[in-house]
């Protein structure tokens, strides 16, 4: 019997693969993992963790705002971005220590160099250039951020230098009309800079319900986010006094201090010896897996954004458990990807889960739809001039909820409730039989009686 250095060597120390790691040295495994930047991943190094810090600091001037309505009066306020940039790169630092602490805890070997695949059973680790062997190996190398070939992309900056910027723009393009390009639109924005949103579609957030989408853009640009659709960068360039100049199809020329590219995120596969390991990839470069997260090398797996499947942390690391369960203990797993709840942090923040009503009503012959638009108790002292949007999409012959959106204040945290309910199957009777919670600006989706429209072969009644 062939004897190997590990039974399991994992490369790359994000979310899934710090899972997989940690996970398999408790079982009893010998493990290894390699990590060429920070452990943590982009989630907590330049995503997810420090996104959310910077969303909150972007809220407090309409806090302070706000404040006024309910008697506090507040004084001059100012703000300071290095100071920000600090405090997070802080608590990134203790959260990368936790990672570390909890993978030698469990007893896994950590190294801190790029690892590049030498066969199907050997890896080797850039920096010493050693060779190890495993019998079974893990790649989750996650994603990186799409620049695309636009002349000029090299002057724009991605999220991930958007967290280490030396100095706070005056103002900012953001290319792009996603998860990122959105929420970084906010931040921006909640931190005064003059931003501007360019997406090529005719709405942003093209994957969500219309409602979602149209209400918040409505409030972004009530909010003074310029947005605009339709409108495709056709080249960036450096001007003299090193602003930057966007060339745009049907906007004109636009210029601001920083143009950032938030145009989707590529697998993390370039070099990393997937044709000597004899791995097979689509023409991304994601790694294509079976329902097991297994390639097509028997011993090799792979999870996370390298495979893009869904591109989230909470899916990285299901598909990691799923391994554990698979590999090693005997019991196959696939992930479930349906009904996976999302958020978008943006302001108002959107809290999503389940179909939208445009595909809703493609698979439905009939589709209930009961929405509700009001005011939040918080905006009639604070006297801001927002609204919650809440709807929930029924099959009319189950009865089934089987989609539920929410723009509004929280808007994740109720979605990540409703997830539960739709993946357990819950029917409108079930919500409508639940006692509110007063007051809540959730009781309202207990309490929608009647519908606000139907929908019959996907048409409005
Ligand atoms: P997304 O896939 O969300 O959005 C990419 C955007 O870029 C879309 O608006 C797309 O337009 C546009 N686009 C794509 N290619 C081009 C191009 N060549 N030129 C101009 N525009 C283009 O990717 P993001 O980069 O925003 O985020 C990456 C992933 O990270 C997300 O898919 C998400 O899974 C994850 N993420 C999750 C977050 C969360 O859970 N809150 C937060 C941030 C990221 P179109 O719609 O027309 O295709």
């Amino acid at each position: 019997m062939t004897s190997f250095d590990y039974d399991l060597f994992v490369i790359g120390g994000g979310s899934g693969g710090v899972r997989s790691a940690r996970v398999a040295a408790s079982l009893g495994k010998k493990v290894a993992i390699a990590e060429e930047y920070r452990y943590g991943g982009t989630c907590v190094i330049r995503g997810c963790v420090p996104k959310k810090l910077f969303v909150y600091a972007s809220q407090y001037h309409e806090h302070f705002e706000d404040a006024v309505g309910f008697g506090w009066s507040v004084g001059e306020t100012s703000f300071d971005w290095k100071k920000l940039v600090a405090a997070k790169d802080q608590e990134i630092a203790r959260l990368e220590g936790l990672y570390r602490k909890g993978l030698t805890g469990a007893g896994a070997e950590i190294f801190e160099t790029r690892a590049e695949l030498v066969d199907a059973h050997t890896i080797k680790l850039m920096e010493s250039g050693k060779t190890v062997t495993a019998k079974t190996i893990m790649v989750a190398t996650g994603g990186r951020p799409t620049y695309g070939n636009m002349p000029g992309h090299e002057l724009c900056i991605s999220s991930n230098e958007a967290f280490h910027l030396n100095e706070l723009p005056k103002s900012i393009v953001i290319i792009g009309g996603g998860y990122i390009a959105v929420e970084f639109a906010n931040v921006f924005h909640g931190l005064g800079v003059e931003t501007t949103l360019l997406y090529r579609g005719e709405q942003i957030l093209s994957r969500f319900d219309h409602d979602l989408r149209d209400g918040l853009a409505d409030a972004m640009r009530a909010k003074g986010i310029r947005i605009l659709c339709n409108g495709v960068a056709v080249s960036v360039s450096r001007t003299e006094t090193d602003r930057r100049e966007i060339a745009t199809k049907n906007n004109g020329s636009l210029s601001a201090d920083v143009v950032m590219l938030a145009i989707g995120r590529s697998p993390n596969t370039q070099g990393l010896g997937l044709d000597a390991a004899g791995i097979a990839a689509d023409d991304q470069g994601a790694i294509i897996v079976d329902r097991y997260s297994r390639t097509n090398v028997e011993n090799i797996y792979a999870i996370g954004d390298v495979t893009n499947r869904v591109q989230l942390t909470p899916v990285a690391i299901h598909e990691a458990m799923c391994f554990i369960e698979t590999e090693y203990k005997g019991r196959p797993t696939s992930p479930d990807y349906d009904t996976i709840p999302t958020a978008v942090f943006s302001q108002p923040e959107i809290g999503t889960v389940g179909l939208t009503e445009q595909e809703a009503g493609k698979r439905f012959a009939e589709l209930e739809v009961y929405r509700a638009e009001f005011r939040p108790l918080k905006a009639t002292l604070s006297g801001r001039s927002e609204k919650m949007m809440m709807k929930l999409l029924v099959d009319a012959q189950s009865r089934k909820v089987v989609g539920a959106h929410i723009l509004g204040h929280d808007a994740g945290e109720m979605a990540q409730i409703l997830g539960i309910t739709l993946k357990a199957g819950c029917t409108k009777d079930d919500f409508d039989r639940t006692m509110a919670l007063h007051p809540t600006a959730a009781e309202e989706l207990v309490t929608m009686y009647a519908p606000s429209y139907r929908l019959r072969n996907g048409e409005r009644l």
